[in-house]
């Protein structure tokens, strides 16, 4: 599928490694003027290299008034990708304050946050607009040790549909896309007991993980005009897992 997003400004946050990252290079190739957003910034002078002319801003999106100050006066978006977040593993008996304040803040309090700035400047703007949030499958099924984490993406479902009921008449479309497993920092890290993984790939019924294309490839179509009438819906890209 061959997207063309010339003349578009996007933004995408988490650009730094996995999905983000690969969302930008997307993007980029595709025609679109990209900005973005990410913790570490030596991940953004890498992805600058690759993508000359990308807006890079390095700011910890869990921090309220540092992204006010980052992303307040980032200008006309059109096209944004809510993809940053982070899985702390804790059992649910476990779990701290420190960890469920920290995933809330970067999973879902910063999607309140740039959703908001980018959505405001659309209707001031008076143009249409496509918002894509990066949820998981954890949003429907629980995952060992991911109490606090799932609980974000399971809100993310229900501010996905939020969005899209408020921001519709506005012309802007909200949507998440949903995936399992996908071998990145993050899907390594949740995956690091060989035996936990081989069960759970062997409960999909495709036999597999998903790959970072195939969620890059979901992303691009709800960005896109081809999902012009989609809106406050979610695509998984769970190679069949909530079928199981
Ligand atoms: P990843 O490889 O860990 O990359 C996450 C990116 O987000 C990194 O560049 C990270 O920067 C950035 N980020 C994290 N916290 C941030 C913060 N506070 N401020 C700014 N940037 C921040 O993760 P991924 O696998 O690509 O995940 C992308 C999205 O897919 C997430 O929403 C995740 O929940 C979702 N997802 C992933 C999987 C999976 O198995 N991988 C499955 C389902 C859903 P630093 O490294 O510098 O912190």
């Amino acid at each position: 599928m061959q997207l063309n997003f010339s003349g578009l400004r996007a933004l995408v946050t988490g650009a730094g490694k996995g999905i983000g990252r690969d969302t930008v290079k997307a993007l980029h190739v595709s025609g679109a003027r990209v900005v973005a957003v990410s913790r570490t910034n030596a991940d953004l002078v890498s992805l600058s290299q690759e993508c000359p002319g990308i807006e890079p801003v390095c700011v910890d999106l869990g921090d309220w008034e540092a992204t006010e100050r980052a992303l307040g006066g980032v200008g006309p978006v059109d096209l944004l990708v809510n993809n940053a977040a982070v899985a702390l593993m804790q059992p649910f008996l476990d779990t701290t304050k420190d960890v469920f304040d920290r995933s809330f803040n970067v999973n879902l309090r910063s999607v309140f946050q740039v959703s908001q700035i980018v959505a405001r400047s659309m209707i001031e703007r008076g143009v249409p607009g496509s918002i894509v949030n990066v949820s998981s499958m954890v949003s429907h099924v629980t995952y060992p040790c991911l109490a606090v984490y799932s609980s974000t993406k399971g809100a993310m479902t229900m501010l996905t549909k939020s969005m899209a009921m408020e921001l519709g008449p506005h012309k802007i479309r909200v949507n998440s896309v949903n995936p399992t497993v996908v071998l990145t920092a993050m899907g390594r890290s949740v995956t690091s007991d060989p035996e936990l993984a081989r069960k759970l790939k062997e409960r999909h019924p495709m036999r597999k993980f998903a790959e970072v294309e195939d969620v890059v490839n979901s992303i691009l179509f709800l960005l896109s005009d081809r999902s012009a009438s989609t809106s406050g819906s979610s695509i998984f890209v769970d190679a069949g897992y909530l079928a199981s």
